[in-house]
Order: C-alpha cells, then structure tokens, then sequence
C-alpha cells in the first residue's frame, strides 16, 4: 500500500498489517530483524567532509598560502634547504590542525551521544526506554506530554493528546488528536487526527501508536530529505578572537612591509629580507588563535560532562562564565525529589500514615483516592515497593501501598473509565472511575494545589458523611495546609466530583461543587549538596532564585533551608506578577529571590524582565511549556532524568543529575575555561609581540639578523602551539568562585594584561638580542661564522624562554609557586616535548644544517640557559606586584 494511507486503516487493521500486537509490541528478535531490514530511524546526514577535504582546507588560510609561495619561490632560486624547511613546516601545521580540528570535532559528537534522544515502546509485553535511532515499523510507541514524537505513528489509544506540529504544518496552535477516528484516503497532513509525524511535540495527554514509517520514510524525511542540523555558530568569543586576530595581523603586516622596506635599504638581499619578512609575518600573525580556542573549548566541554553538565551549544560556556543570575526549579533541582507521604490531615484531625487503613476508614479512603488519582505503576521488588511515574505520584502510590492498599487490586475494583490529565498550568488532575463492575454510574477524583482544588469543593466528606463546607471548615483545611507548607511540605487536596450518570464530552467540566476528603502533605528534602551550592553562587556574586509550580509557603521554606531566601525575603506568586506590569515586574525581580505557584508564561516574562536588565540568565526547566523560557535565557538548563525531550531540545546545557549544584559546578568550569583561552592568548600574542620587536630593534640598529625565518616558524610551531593548548587545560584558579562575573563586554586582553604584555616583550628582547651578541663573540674561539653562532644562540634563549614563559602564564596575577608547581601535568609534558625537539634539532648533525644551527659548547648551552630564565624569573613577582588586589 502507498506509504501515506495509514490513516484510513483503523487502529487493529493498522496495527495487522505490521504484524505486532498492540498489547505486546515486537519481540527482540523481530525489532532487530526489522532494523536490519529497514535501517536506523534517522534522517540522512549531510555528508561529512572527507579527510582529505579537510586537510585541503587547512590551506584556506592566507598566511599559509603566503609561505608556500615563499617556499616555491625559495626552491625555484634553488634555496633548496629553505624552501624544503618552511614546506615541511607548512605541512606539519596543517596536519596538527587537522589532528585539533579532528578532536574538538570527537569531543562534540561524543557529548551529542548523551543526549541522543530516546522513547518509551512496548516490546516483548515490557515497557522499555530504547534510543529512537532503534526504533522499526510496528513497533508500539508510548507518548506524554512533552515527548519529542519519534516517527511516523498510527495512533490506537489517546487521551486528550494535544500535538505541536508548527514544525511539520506550520501551525502553531497544538492539534487536537484522535486515535478512534479514520479518515478518508486523501485528507491533507494537517487534518490527519489519528497520526503522529516525527519532530512533532506531544504538548499534552497521553497515548500510544505503532509506528508506520522511520527514518527517511517518515513524511518529514520525504519533506527535508537531509537533517537540518543547526551549524555549530562561532562564539562570541570566537568571533571576537577570531576579528581581534584579523585586525592585529593587519598591523603586523605593515610593521613587516617597513621592516622588509629597511632591511633592502640597508643592502640586504632581496630573497633573505622576503624570507625574513613572510616568516616574521607567518610567526607574529597569530592565525592560530582561533583554533587553540575551540580545542580548548571543546576539552572543557568534556571536562563539564564528567561533571554532569552536557552542553548543547558551544557559546553557552563562555555565556556560563558570565551568568549573573540562577533562576531554578524547586523540585528535583534543589531537592532529592524523593517524596514521602509524611502527613494526613483529615476534617477529623491528623492520621498516622504508616499504618495499614481499609478502605472503610477515613485515611485509607483519601490514600486509595489518591493512588487511584495517579498515573504511577506499582511493583514489588524483593518485598520493597518500587513505583515508577513522577514523584509526586509515586510517592502516593507508595504511602497507599504501606497502609496495605496495592493500587492494582484498587484499579481492577474502580477501573478507570477516563481522565483529564495534569499539567502545571491546570495544577490539578482529574480520574473518572466506573461505580460497580456493571459500570453503572461514575465519580470522579481530583488531586492537585490545595488552593486550586479547595476553590472547586463547596462539600467536605465527614465521618457522618457529606457537610457543606462552612467557613469554619474551609479556615480548619487552610490551617492544615499552611502548618505542612510553612515545614517546606507538599500538600495535594484529595477530592470527589459528584456523581455522574454519563461523561460529558468536556470533562473538565466535572471539575467543579467538588467534596473535599482530606489533605496529604508530602516531604522531598533538600539535596545535602544545594545550600553549599547555593552559597558559592553568592560568593561568586550570583544570585539566585526559585521558581517553582509549589505552593508559596512550602517554596519559602524550602528557599530558607537551602540559603536562597532569608527571614526577610518575599515570596511573589504567580497571580500577584500577572497583576504587574513591566516596569513593577523589573523592580520586584531585583529583591524577590521566590516565586511560587507560577507558570511556564511567568518564568518567560521573568527571564526576560532579567535580560531587559542587562543580566546574564541560567535558568531551568523541564516541561514542555518550558521551552520558551528556556530558549529565551541566556542559558537554558534541561533536567537529563525528568527534563521531557521538548525541553532538552530547548535548552543550551543538559543537567544529567537534575542537581543545582551542577549548574554551579557548571559556572565554575565556565570561567576557568574562559580564564584559560584568556590565558593562552595572552601567551600567544606575547611571544608574538617579543618576536616582533626583537627582529625590529636588530633591524633598526643595524645588527645581524637574530632569528632566521626556520627559526621563527619553528618556534611558532612548538614553543608557542603546545604550551598554549597545555594553559587551556590549567585546573581552576584559586579564588575563580569568589569574583564577580566577568562583563560580557570586557575585553580579552584587558590593560592590566596589555601592561604585562609590553613588559615581557621587553624582556625578551633583551635577553635574545645578549645572546646574539654573546654567540657573535664566542663564535671567533668556535671558528664559525659570527653571524651564525649569533643567531643559533638567540634561537636558543628565543625557544627556552617561551617553554619557561609558558608556566608564567598559568596565572597572570599570581606568581607560579603559589600555583602548585606541577598542578598542570599537561604544560609539563608541553615542556619536555618542547626541550627533546629543540635538544634535537640543536645537536643532532643531520638536522643543524636544516635548521640553520650550530653545535654549541657546554659554555654556549649555559649562556643559553641562563638568559633564557631571566625573562620569567623577572615576570613572577611583577605579575604578583600588578595583579595585587585582583585576587
Ligand atoms: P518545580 O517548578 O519546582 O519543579 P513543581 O514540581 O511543584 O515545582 P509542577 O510540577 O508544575 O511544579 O506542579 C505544580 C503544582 O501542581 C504542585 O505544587 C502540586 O500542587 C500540583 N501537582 C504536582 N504534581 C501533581 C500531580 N501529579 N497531580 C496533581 N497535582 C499535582
């Protein structure tokens, strides 16, 4: 049959024709079979760029274009040695580019594996969590509110399920579907009600279906054919980096072109002062700058993954050290959601609730209503009950369970007939049950907010049977309430509708004149790790705040026991900011740390009042609802464990232990690795800016050339590249947590660093130009050439004083002792790289030649050594002396 008529089959011929049984899915066996047969449920990638692409286009880059021109030019003069030594030295920084390209590139695909997408299906009669990749025509698909659909399905039971298909249609208000109905052949996408199409959202009820196509058959695989994957974006950073470095190898190049100009005015040969000048360009340009960035953000996005934090976008981690402000959910995030019913309050008085009730009396009568009112599954396991669902109903299906009441006896007793499910909008949920087995007759339980539940009841149940709920009852339930909300307890109101003889169509509208049974208050401590969290955040001069769906008075204790709120501060509730316009929204945002009872549309306006403010946002969420506010802060946090699909897509960074405390952790990671690139530029221009001003001063003064052009891109190859990846690695500084977030628009070489820039470069020009002189005079003792010995020695002091300036840089405001010597074991292996090459290329006979060097004595190799240090001896307590009062 053609692949589009699924909708005019009904739920069992559809389900027939795929050969699986609704009620027990596919069998292993039979969904592997299929996999092989039909592949991977996915849509065909774009191409990945091939290995030899990818080194092609490592020579997109100007400044390599130049020097293999003056490598051509240099072999056509038959300067073979030259020529030969800037090719191989070309070709080896396109093949390190490649391998850094190829590693940032791992580290991203790996991190998008753990956040790969997964679905509920039915197989073997088990409901299973598979990733959607293995997903295969006929298997069973079970959909909720929030689940990202995973392809194309013949729905066969819905429950008020409501589709976002804006991505597949258009449209953008969710579609109502229907799984009992079949439809003519030919009715357009949009009006097919019994379908689900991949990469649309369930945005609320529930239901299942059998999938009738996957992968590229699905009809967004026949409309996109490819995956729009969205482009990694370059990051502010990067950008900024990357327009920072275009700008500055401008002025270089003209520095260069002057220098080129003096060198051939003095009487230089033409091709030694081009060699000089491409090769002093090719070392001073610091082309490299954008490439050490996205490794080093990339090995830190690792690092935030060991940590829980799986980050989605690149930029969120730069964005991550500049936050200014945690907006988070109450549960789950900053408690264990780990609920236990703890308390039962009845019209009677309060009820123990570890103890075993009938469902005669009063407190089992509210347990088994409330467990009856849950979409949460009870199983034994070794003697232990184990419920699976969301917490807050696992945790009344349990407490019914301990009283001796098993929800599946209770279901089989009262079976359900229909629901309407909850939402955090509704704050409530509604179960209708059959009366007797002749199903004669329902009543229907509401669960929910014990203010959104009361102001529904105008009944309470008594011992004596129905009362009308006087004002002196409604005061003693509101009692009840405030003294569990005021311990950080959830309560949920329990409550009858009356009975029906028929379901309406609108069931909702049964949720009125409701008969109140009793209150259960629920505990879910607080995470041990949250209140120390929340107090880095302080320190780190950032705040926080709650958002929470709960009840105001359990939100403001639950703030107080984790140090979000004080004595002092105010709880706004949803309804109060409704009333509020912008300007009184800005202003509360600024002294109101919670919010209670708020909605999905009351985190957006939040975010935004931050953002209107010039605050940097991290905020959480977790339902479908939540993805615009997730979209719209700075940086939006999903929960990996209860976080729906729709949200994880939403969000820039993934909680994989929905804990708070990772996000802080999360921040921290941020601004060490923002400190790092800091750290690493500043090394790379310095080196750059010493090189510069060595070559000019020898030019200007008339003295031999210092530093051959091997000699120069040699150094920008080992000496600069690896220490500067090492520094991309240094662990957090001490005291990184107790700074005030760093200004998005400050910039990344701020003065205080241009200051110790100039002043190393000074140094080593010094030090280098010594040892010029230094090798010119011993060279007469050695019988060598002056000019050559000159330059070996400066090329020497050159390269050692980077590898020591390198372990400078790990902190630019503290000296390096205080650092622990040998905390960063990356820079060291860095080092000792940097030592065994230059040791090589110095001694070994073979290579001297290559790289215009001469053998030096043990007195030559001391001189060398001692300059060298100097440059970053003198740099430690000047760095201590100016970065005082930064710590
Ligand atoms: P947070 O926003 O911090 O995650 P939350 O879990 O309290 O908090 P929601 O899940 O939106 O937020 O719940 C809002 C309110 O709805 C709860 O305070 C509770 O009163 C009620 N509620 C929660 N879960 C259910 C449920 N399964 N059935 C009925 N009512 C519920």
């Amino acid at each position: 049959m053609s692949p589009t008529d699924w909708h005019t089959l009904s739920p069992s011929e559809a389900a027939s024709r795929l050969q699986v049984d609704p009620a027990r899915g596919l069998t292993a066996s039979e969904a592997a079979e299929r996999l092989g047969k039909y592949g991977p449920n996915q849509l065909a990638e774009e191409k990945k760029r091939g290995l030899v692409a990818a080194f092609i286009d490592q020579f997109r880059d100007p400044m390599v274009l130049i020097l293999l021109g003056a490598s051509l030019l240099a072999l056509i003069l038959r300067e073979y040695l030259d020529g030969g030594a800037i090719l191989a030295i070309v070709v080896l920084n396109a093949v390190l580019g490649l391998v850094q390209e190829f590693k940032a590139d791992q580290a991203l695909e790996a991190l998008k594996e753990l956040t790969a997408p997964h679905c509920k299906v039915r197989r073997d009669g088990r409901v299973v969590e598979i990733d959607t990749r293995e997903l295969v025509p006929g298997d069973v698909v079970l959909l909720e509110a929030g689940d990202p659909v995973p392809a194309d399905l013949r729905l066969t039971r819905s429950v008020m399920l409501q589709i976002d298909e804006s991505l597949l249609t258009g449209e953008s208000v969710p579609v109502h579907k229907e799984a009992g109905r079949t439809l003519e052949a030919g009715a357009p996408l949009a009006e097919r009600v019994n379908m689900a199409f991949m990469s649309t959202a369930v945005t609320y009820g529930h239901a299942e279906g059998v999938v009738v196509g996957t992968g590229m058959e699905t009809e967004v695989g026949r409309i996109a054919g490819k995956l729009q994957e969205e482009p990694q974006e370059a990051t502010p950073l990067q950008k900024r980096l990357s327009q920072f470095s275009r700008q500055l190898g401008g002025a270089m190049l003209v520095i260069v072109v002057l220098l080129g100009a003096l060198g051939l005015w003095r009487g230089m040969p033409w091709l030694e002062v081009l060699m000089v000048a491409v090769s002093l360009a090719v070392a001073t340009i610091p082309e490299g700058l954008p490439a050490v960035t996205t490794i080093v953000l990339a090995l830190g996005m690792q690092r935030m993954a060991r940590r829980n934090a799986v980050i989605r976008r690149l930029s969120a981690v730069e964005t991550l050290g500049s936050a200014t402000y945690i907006c988070s959910d109450k549960t789950g995030t900053l408690t264990q959601n780990r609920m236990t019913v703890t308390r039962l309050w009845l019209p009677e008085g309060w009820a123990e609730p570890d103890k075993t009730y009938t469902l005669r009396s009063r407190p089992g009568q509210l347990l088994a209503a409330g467990a009856l009112c849950s979409d949460a599954t009870l199983a034994e396991e070794g003697g232990e009950f184990r419920s699976i669902g969301d917490p807050t109903e696992t945790a009344l299906v349990i407490g019914a369970a301990k009283a001796g009441l098993d929800k599946r006896q209770l279901e089989r007793d009262f079976p359900r007939v229909a629901e309407v499910p909850f939402s955090s909008d509704r704050k409530r949920m509604t179960t209708f049950h059959a009366l007797d087995a002749a199903g004669e007759g329902y009543t229907g339980i509401v669960k929910g907010g014990p203010d959104v539940v009361l102001a529904r009841c105008t009944r309470i149940r008594l011992e004596s049977g129905t009362a009308e709920l006087t004002p002196e009852l409604r005061g003693a339930v509101e009692e009840a309430n405030r003294e569990m909300a005021e311990e950080g307890i959830r309560v949920l109101a329990v409550a009858f509708t009356p009975p029906a003889v028929d379901l309406p169509g609108d069931l909702a509208s049964l949720e009125r004149d409701l008969e109140l049974i009793g209150l259960i208050g629920m505990t879910d401590p607080a995470r041990p790790e949250s209140a120390d969290a929340v107090r880095r955040a302080h320190e780190a001069g950032i705040r926080t705040m709650m958002i929470t769906g709960d009840h105001s008075t359990t939100a403001l204790a639950i703030a107080k026991q984790v140090g979000i709120a004080d004595e002092d501060s105010r709880v706004l509730s949803g309804p109060e900011l409704e009333e509020m316009d912008d300007a009184e929204l800005d202003r509360a945002v600024r002294t109101v740390p919670v919010y209670a009872r708020v909605s999905p549309e009351h985190k957006l306006r939040i975010v935004e009042s931050l953002r209107r403010q010039g605050q940097v946002v991290a905020m959480t969420g977790d339902g479908v609802n939540d993805a615009p506010a997730l979209k719209r802060a700075d940086i939006g946090v999903a929960m990996g464990v209860v976080g729906t699909g729709v949200a994880r897509g939403a969000a820039d960074m993934v909680l994989m232990d929905d804990n708070f405390a990772t996000i802080v952790a999360a921040i921290e990671e941020g601004r060490t690795i923002y400190a790092n690139i800091q750290k690493a530029t500043f090394f790379l221009l310095s080196a750059n800016v010493g090189e510069l001003l060595i070559m000019t001063v020898a030019m200007l003064a008339g003295w031999p050339v210092p530093l051959q052009p091997i000699h120069l891109l040699w150094i920008n190859l080992i000496t600069d590249s690896l220490p500067a990846i090492a520094l991309g690695v240094e662990p957090a500084e001490q005291g990184t947590m107790r700074r005030r977030p760093r200004d998005p628009k400050e910039p990344v070489l701020t003065r205080h660093l241009l200051t110790l820039m100039g002043t190393q470069a000074v140094f080593l020009t010094a030090v280098v130009l010594l040892a010029l002189f230094a090798g010119m005079r011993a060279a007469p003792a050695a019988g060598v050439p002056a000019a050559a010995l000159g330059s070996t020695y400066a090329f020497a002091t050159l390269s050692l004083a980077q590898l020591w300036w390198a372990h400078g840089c790990r902190s630019t405001i503290r000296p390096s002792w205080r650092l622990g010597f040998f905390r960063n074991r990356v820079a060291w292996v860095a080092t000792i790289v940097g030592l065994v090459l230059l040791v090589a290329v110095m001694t070994v006979p073979g290579l001297q030649p290559f790289f215009k060097v001469q053998p030096l004595s043990l007195q030559g190799w001391l001189t060398v050594l001692g300059l060298s240090l100097i440059p970053a001896l003198l740099m430690e307590p000047l760095k201590a002396l100016m970065g005082r009062g930064r710590e």
